[in-house]
């Protein structure tokens, strides 16, 4: 396997796991490295294969605000997702790869005035509000635009909450309807988020159930209630696939009680985390390490530095709540274990990655994985001290892509980007062609 730069995307002949991506990068090295991200596609696609196959009545638009890669965009918008933008800058972002207008919710319950006159610019109508300050705000602005209005969850039992910044109660939801349908806007359906990393199948079941009363009273109110969206939350990380499939049967059987499938009402929903926590392996590197020896016990304790921290691709710590753990490699899988901690790389004391953890005794230019890190961690990351965050490195089997191509090929073309308008960019993949790797050719994607 050859790799040119960061930032390439490598199509190899057979799969490949995280581990062994990164192994063989690391293997290439000649000098010291900077972190990067072993970014599995399989991953992005086998996420969206399952979605669809068990949530076939909802169309999940990517928010976007969890992990704005340009290249998982864009396979996102080839596979046919639709995107939930919270700005006027990812509207953009997601538009000037050819993605269609009518494909977007701006989904943002509390919009600048620009970038809603942006929006209206660009075709994109359909927008979230939870307040009547808000309503009148696009009245003024954007009289035309499609309201979805976003009621308040039960959100207690999320990673992150939401409820005490977004959402209309029941109350309010039925007198910003009546508001609505006074000032002659036009509302379109209901909108929820039940809080990100949301732990109970419950919590969309019960908004579900919501969303059905304030859709009857718009409708009583004359209004074509015909758009029901159903948020984020999603599980996303390796291991919660069981959990994802809970959610996705309550999903289901609430969905049948209260919008049974009549064709009336559109069901999206908003996930991120769901389908890139899991796609993203972040490699980093040993940058110096201290020795502290307990006076008391002697025992010896060691502080690692490393290349990444909490102000780059480690912020999920601080915004996610994250308890990040490595993978180490094998040659480090001694079984004497020290009291550890892990370090950032800037100079700020709050930049540490995990206060204590057991590792075997580990040196300066070692390398550690670090799993489901692709959620909530580069959008935000920032060259805080002038120092980089992991670049990503992509990577998927040729055999698999043409198996997706080949599959996706049946999906209705409405629900596709222009995909003579995807195009990787030339500075995203090598010509250089190396027996075991092709690199994903923009004829590839637009193959069809
Ligand atoms: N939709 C909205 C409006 C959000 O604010 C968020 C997360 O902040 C999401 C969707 C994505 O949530 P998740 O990553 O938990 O699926």
């Amino acid at each position: 396997m050859h790799f040119i730069k960061n930032n390439a995307i490598v199509v190899t002949k057979t799969p490949h796991t995280a581990e062994e991506f990164i192994q063989k990068k690391i293997e290439l090295l000649t000098d010291e490295a900077e972190p990067f991200f072993a970014v599995d596609l399989e991953d992005v696609c086998n996420k969206h294969i399952r979605w669809l196959t068990l949530m076939p009545r909802v169309t999940p638009h990517y928010a976007v605000k969890c992990n704005d890669d340009i290249n998982v965009i864009k396979l996102l918008a080839y596979l046919g997702a639709g995107f939930d933008c919270a700005s006027k800058g990812e509207i953009k972002k997601v538009m000037d790869l050819g993605v269609s207008s009518d494909r977007i919710i701006y989904a943002n319950p509390c919009k600048q005035s620009s970038f809603i006159r942006y929006a209206q610019e660009v075709g994109v109508e359909v927008m979230t509000f939870d307040n009547k300050q808000e309503l009148l705000k696009i009245k003024q602005v954007y009289p035309n635009a499609k309201l979805v209005l976003r009621i308040v969850t039960d959100d207690s039992n999320a990673v992150c909450r939401f409820s005490m910044k977004f959402g209309a109660d029941m109350k309010t939801a039925h007198e910003l309807i009546e508001k609505a349908q006074e000032i002659d806007m036009e509302v379109i359906g209901v909108s929820f988020h039940c809080g990100s990393g949301q732990m109970t199948s419950k919590a969309f079941v019960d908004a579900i159930q919501n969303a059905r009363i304030i859709m009857n009273y718009g409708i009583k109110l004359g209004f074509n209630m015909h758009l029901l969206d159903i948020g984020g939350g999603f599980p996303g990380n390796i291991g919660t696939e069981d959990y994802f499939a809970e959610i996705a049967g309550a999903v289901n059987r609430a969905l049948d009680e209260h919008f049974p499938d009549d064709g009336t009402v559109r069901i999206i929903a908003e996930p991120g985390r769901y389908y890139v926590a899991s796609a993203y392996t972040l490699a980093t590197n040993i940058i110096a390490s201290r020795e502290m020896i307990e006076p008391e016990t002697g025992n010896a304790k060691y502080m690692y530095y490393i290349n990444d921290g909490v102000y780059g691709s480690f912020n999920c710590v601080l915004y996610d709540h994250y308890v990040p753990v490595p993978s180490l490699f094998a040659k480090n899988a001694s079984n004497d274990k020290y009291t550890s901690s892990i370090w950032g790389p800037t100079c700020d004391g709050l930049d540490c990655i995990n206060t204590t953890i057991e590792l075997p005794k580990l040196e300066i230019g070692d390398w550690m994985y670090w799993k489901n890190m692709g959620a909530y961690t580069i959008s935000a990351a920032v060259q805080f001290n002038g120092l980089p965050f992991g670049k990503p490195l992509y990577f998927m089997s040729k055999q698999f892509w043409d198996t997706v191509k080949a599959a996706f090929l049946t999906v209705p073309r409405k629900y596709q980007a222009d995909t003579s308008a995807i195009r990787l960019n030339s500075t995203d993949c090598s010509n250089e062609v190396e027996d075991d790797m092709l690199p994903w050719l923009p004829e590839d994607i637009a193959e069809d």
